[in-house]
């Protein structure tokens, strides 16, 4: 389907700002109001994918829906072993810049291990059943690792709907979606100290309070799929110690 796209993108110099409208294969783009900052992402046009301003500071096209809502779409990939309030906060904030985002649920085919306690099941039901309250539409998806760093962000995209913004805090997921030309953003660390994947999972093998950490539902899952009892057991070891 064709849609107009109308733009304008403004630079420090009113004068030599760009406006202008064209026909474009409709994947869903917006009208621009004059003076916002966009980033053009619009892949199948003669725009490139980035456009330097004169300041330096990169200007956004932002995707709507051809009624004429804008909509924009964040991805946010974790392994979420297990979803824990950081990730909660994380969200919170994603929440309020984005109407939907999809959830990434990384190393998807690992579980049974004290690294990777949880299925990629277990973990989307944690997070289905934290965000329900939530005025977000949310996508769940699975993705395997893949031990080629170089073409991560393809097989990302390739298991995903498409997004306009990566969200992360991994400064690998960072550097690989900025080589990709992905629009990344951060969010502020929530209490990192406690609130790791890594300190609750030890909080579960060491019998201390790991519940305060996470959200309620998430308590339910681990209870439901017994999975106290099983990283304490898969963190045991067979030998005798010597
Ligand atoms: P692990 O110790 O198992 O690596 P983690 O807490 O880092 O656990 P991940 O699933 O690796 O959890 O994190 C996914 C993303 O969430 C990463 O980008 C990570 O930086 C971010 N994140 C995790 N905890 C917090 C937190 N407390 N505040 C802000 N971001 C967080
Ligand atoms: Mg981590």
């Amino acid at each position: 389907m064709a849609g107009e796209l109308i733009y304008f993108l403004p630079t420090l110099d009113p004068a030599h700002s760009i406006s202008g409208r064209q026909t474009v294969e409709l994947k869903g783009y917006s009208h621009i109001a004059p003076g916002v900052e966009y980033r053009i992402r619009n892949r199948s046009t003669r725009f490139s994918t980035k456009y330097d301003r004169s300041d330096g500071r990169l200007v956004t096209l932002i995707k709507t829906l051809h009624d004429g809502f804008t909509m924009t779409r964040g991805f946010y990939i974790g392994r979420f072993q297990p979803y824990h309030n950081g990730h909660h906060n994380v969200i919170d904030t994603i929440a309020e810049e984005v109407d939907e985002l999809v959830l990434g649920i990384g190393s998807a085919g690992d579980s049974h291990s004290r690294h990777d306690p949880f299925t990629a099941g277990e973990r989307i039901m944690m997070i289905t059943k934290s965000l329900v309250d939530y005025d977000l539409v949310t996508y769940a998806v699975p993705i395997e690792d893949l031990d080629r760093n170089s073409v991560w962000v393809s097989h990302v995209q390739s298991m995903s709907p498409d997004f306009d913004i990566a969200y992360s805090n991994n400064p690998l997921v960072i550097r690989l979606f900025e080589e990709a030309g992905v629009e990344v953003r951060q969010s502020p660390m929530f209490n990192r100290d406690v609130l790791e994947g890594t300190e609750v999972r030890d909080r579960m093998v060491d019998g201390g309070d790991w519940q305060r950490l996470v959200p309620d539902p998430v308590v339910e899952v681990i209870e439901e799929s017994d999975g106290i009892d099983r990283i304490q057991q898969v963190s045991d070891s067979d030998s005798n110690g010597i």
